[in-house]
């Protein structure tokens, strides 16, 4: 079922094999019809990952990219709806030369070619493939198929694993196993037997639970691995060692194990475990709440990225939600802001929210709260100074307010169209650019460096007519595309705020546990020293 961990144990497994010396890659298959996840709400479906190359992808993109401290392409990510397409555009391009197209045998037949091209292009000996949703169901049945022949033809080169949870129904009870075994009775159905089942549970397995499963389940019971609730996801791979589950996978795949190198990952979880002084950290967002729950899956990389950065200096983060709307509804609450360490305000789109998020940002930079703000965090931050600093009243978005008299924020030029159309999948501003930093600025102190790349996912931008206005009343724009037309970076001055920074781009994207982002290690670094002073 979905959020049981599949993502995390994909990444985890794809970790060990590398940590044993394969050249490994993951690749993420959603049952969705989307032809990617840019049209998806991040409240139904988690956030939207970017890569380098623009795709718009699955939020276990994000984790793959981080377990194995790789760029990955869009080949690593396909969805229902990206295959169909494919296998339509071949038809009409009469590439099956006549022959009946039919679901079965060509959409199987086209997730394997994208596997194998996506396997070639990473000159990976070992393919990690995360098939999303639940055995059963229609959705991903065709993909279980694409498997199935894969193995049919490859007997020794396709393992198998079932990721399955274990309910307890109280505390007194013990677990149940029923729902795995009826899960791979359903997987037998397809034609497909699993070669390890990750056993999900909030405890380890108990022996007995161990060897019902195995029995009953046509495993051994060095097949079924313990995967318990952990208090970080860099556990997983260490926990799941524990059962040799590496070991278990070569053996399947009749390969012959390799020296393990799991030493820096394990100091990461150390350090995790370790780490008690906390920083706090507020997000001021809107898409939190489904529901009676809240959605932290929305800002999964910025949550990532402060981790990273909070860990580096060996401290705890602390995350704690702050609902925009609540600083309209009252006042009074902004003062709750002082009670943090730092303030991000993460990306987003339309209109709701956006004032709370701008009378939060102005609350930072009066009371001098480190602050950093990401993508529209940065143009909301640059619209709160035009109208606070630079003295114009009503200044806005056009993304907001197509009548404001100061559109500090407006369309890109060449994104107008796009609307016009209503081309909006895949046509934002996407995937990685080149930026030139100033020298002097917190920015180029971060980065250490004068040219850098980083990934965009959005339609508007500082409109170049404000942009002296803006720089004669104190803002500095220190990053900006190559050809000084776009800004990149809007920040103060460390000596008018400590930490005050906005990036146009999304930086929590490329943020890896052992090398966090150069921006959100010095706005932790802020935040540390605000702590403490
Ligand atoms: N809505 C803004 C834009 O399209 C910001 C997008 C974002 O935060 N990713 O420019």
């Amino acid at each position: 079922m979905s959020g049981v961990g599949k993502g995390v144990a994909a990444s985890s497994i794809a970790k060990l094999l590398q940590s044993r010396g394969f050249r490994v890659t993951a690749i993420k298959i959603d049952p969705y019809m989307n032809v990617d996840a840019g049209t998806m709400n991040p409240t139904e479906h988690g956030e939207v990952f970017v890569l380098d190359d623009g795709t718009e992808c699955d939020q276990d993109m994000g984790n793959y990219e981080r377990f194995l401290n790789q760029d990955l392409s869009g080949l690593n990510y396909m969805t229902a709806g990206s295959i169909f397409q494919s296998v339509i555009n071949k038809e009409r391009n009469l590439e099956y030369q006549g022959r009946c197209v039919e679901v079965v045998p060509h959409i199987p037949l086209e997730t394997l070619e994208k596997i194998n091209r996506a396997g070639e292009k990473a000159k990976a000996e070992i393919i990690i493939t995360e098939i999303g949703g639940t055995v059963g169901e229609y959705q991903n049945i065709l993909f279980l198929e694409a498997i199935r022949m894969l193995k049919v033809k490859h007997p020794d080169d396709v393992a198998l694993v079932l990721v399955s949870f274990l309910p307890l129904q109280n505390a007194d009870s013990e677990l149940k196993t029923k729902p795995t075994q009826y899960a791979v009775k359903t997987l037998n159905s397809t034609g497909l037997q699993p070669d390890i089942i990750l056993a999900r549970a909030g405890t380890p397995l108990d022996q007995k639970r161990k060897e019902k499963i195995a029995f009953n389940c046509s495993l051994q019971e060095e097949d079924i691995i313990s995967a318990p609730d952990v208090k970080s996801i860099y556990e997983v791979p260490i926990n799941f060692e524990k059962d040799g589950l590496s070991g278990r996978i070569l053996k399947k795949l009749k390969l012959r194990p390799r020296k393990t190198n799991l030493q820096e990952w394990r100091k990461l979880a150390k350090t995790v475990e370790e780490s008690s002084e906390p920083v706090n950290i507020g997000i001021v967002g809107k898409y939190f709440s489904t529901g009676k729950f809240v959605l932290a899956d929305s800002y999964i990389s910025v949550i990532e990225a402060v981790k990273h950065a909070a860990y580096f200096f060996g401290k705890k983060p602390v995350i704690k939600w702050l609902d925009a709307e609540e600083f309209i509804k009252s006042p009074e609450n902004l003062k709750q802001l002082s009670e943090y360490d730092g303030i991000i305000v993460p990306g987003g789109f339309g209109g709701r929210g956006t004032e709370g998020k701008m009378a939060a940002i102005g609350y930072c930079r009066e009371n001098k709260i480190p602050f950093f703000g990401l993508c529209y965090g940065m143009q909301l931050a640059v619209i709160e100074f035009a109208r606070s600093a630079a003295g114009m009243k009503k200044a806005n978005s056009t993304e907001i307010d197509e009548k404001t008299p100061y559109p500090v924020i407006d369309i890109l030029p060449e994104q107008k169209k796009n609307l016009e159309e209503k081309k909006y999948g895949a046509t934002m501003r996407l995937g990685a650019y080149p930026a030139e930093l100033k020298k002097g600025t917190i920015a180029f102190e971060a980065y250490k460096s004068q040219s850098i790349s980083e990934r965009h996912r959005h339609r508007y931008e500082v409109n170049p007519d404000y942009i002296k206005q803006l720089e004669d009343k104190g803002l500095v724009f220190s990053g900006t595309s190559p050809d000084g037309r776009l800004m990149e970076i809007a920040e103060l001055p460390r000596n008018v705020h400590p930490f005050f920074v906005g990036a146009q781009f999304h930086p929590e994207f490329k943020s890896r546990p052992l090398s966090p982002h150069p921006l959100f290690r010095e706005f932790i670094r802020s935040s540390i020293d605000r702590k403490e002073r």
